[in-house]
């Protein structure tokens, strides 16, 4: 499936997610963001001639995306040194196309 910003600046070719998560913790609750998780390079992201931002906080192992033009949180990486590496893919920026999939609830608030 394809999704993108709403200024269609970055534009993400996915698989479906079988679930996605809604977590509560600080900088989620506020993206108000869907997230789906996937290897890296396996999504794959286009980034248009207006670029993204990033944004990290706390212990700084994730980068969080934003379309330089339009503002909306596309994505978020890990950092090369983390072990885990994973990218997460917000779809928050195409609800109506995970309406019908399942979304797990996380206390990251607590668990993070
Ligand atoms: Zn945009």
């Amino acid at each position: 499936m394809k999704i993108s910003c709403h200024c269609g600046n970055v534009v993400i070719d996915v698989d479906k997610p079988t679930e996605v998560t809604q977590c509560n913790c600080s900088i989620c609750s506020r993206y108000m963001s869907l997230w789906g998780y996937y290897p890296p390079n396996e999504p794959l992201i286009t980034i248009g001639a207006d670029g993204i931002d990033s944004y990290s906080w706390g212990d700084k192992e994730l980068e969080f995306m934003r379309c330089a033009s339009c503002g909306c949180v596309t994505h978020y990486e890990t950092i090369p040194e983390l072990e885990k590496q994973k990218t997460a893919i917000n779809f928050g920026l195409a609800r109506e196309k995970v309406a019908d999939v399942p979304i797990r609830y996380f206390n990251g608030a607590e668990e993070l």
